[in-house]
């Protein structure tokens, strides 16, 4: 009997080289969206796994931001509040509508699903729809 070799799941929407290229290759330095310092080194996926759209995209200091914040509240929780989350998200929009780029037909997907009508409205604007 043929057996397939255990592999290990592939990590879920992991962000692409492209989307990492677009918060890390413009800039010495990528400003953190959680405290505003220039030590980012991470992406954080602002809506969970759930898509590898750059909208869904948080630089952040792993060590600092990211992490440390997870051993305050035990699981991650202070980045998945609405609030944090939209508010990411926010940050997000302005950062790639600065750096011209172009939304995908996925992109706007995504928006349609996660952004609230804030968001949705700054989306419109920026991209000029
Ligand atoms: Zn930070
Ligand atoms: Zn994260």
């Amino acid at each position: 009997m043929k057996r397939t070799p255990f592999r290990a799941k592939p990590p879920k929407a992991k962000f692409t080289e492209k989307t990492q290229a677009l918060f890390f290759d413009y800039h010495p330095v990528t400003t953190c969206w959680v405290c505003d310092w220039f030590h980012a080194d991470c992406l954080h996926h602002i809506f969970r796994r759930v898509s590898n759209s750059p909208f869904n995209a948080a630089p952040m200091s792993n060590f600092t931001c990211h992490i440390n914040r997870d051993e305050k509240d035990g699981q991650h929780l202070t980045h998945l509040t609405t609030e944090n989350q939209q508010a990411y998200l926010k940050h997000t929009i302005h950062y790639l509508s600065e750096m011209g780029y172009e939304p995908t037909e996925a992109d706007k997907a995504f928006i349609e699903k996660y952004a609230d009508e804030e968001n949705r409205a700054l989306f419109l604007e920026a991209f000029r729809f």
